[in-house]
């Protein structure tokens, strides 16, 4: 088997499929991840603490979706910052975001991992 290009592993992740093989149906609910890939049986936790990389991917994605959206709002609204609104919209970005983003930051972890950090196998 051919090894896939970066652009294509990291796709993988960004879908929730498995960075090695594309496989799908990586976790047992939204929230948990399945320990090997049923199609090609990739351990995913590699170590202890593994999932710190996904957990500063989650921070990352979720913090940058609301650097944006402030920005945006800022340059539209000033010099009158309506900080109602400003707050009813950025609010739920920082606290919804990292929960929907939870899965894909595994995913794309692993994806990172396998397809930027890893050159051992
Ligand atoms: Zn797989």
């Amino acid at each position: 088997m051919s090894e896939a290009s970066k652009t294509r592993v990291l796709w993988r992740g960004l879908t929730l499929r498995c960075a090695r093989c594309g496989g799908g149906k990586l976790f047992h609910n939204y929230f948990t991840i399945v320990e090997d890939c049923p199609t090609c049986g990739l351990h995913f936790e590699r170590e202890p603490g593994y999932w710190a990389g996904a957990l500063a991917i989650n921070i990352a994605a979720a913090g940058g979706l609301f650097a944006i959206c402030f920005v945006a709002l800022l340059a539209a609204t000033i010099p009158h910052v309506p900080v109602g609104l400003s707050l009813a919209l950025l609010l739920p970005i920082v606290i919804l975001g990292p929960i929907v983003y939870y899965p894909f930051s595994k995913t794309v972890w692993v994806a990172v991992d396998r397809g930027f950090l890893q050159r051992l196998n």
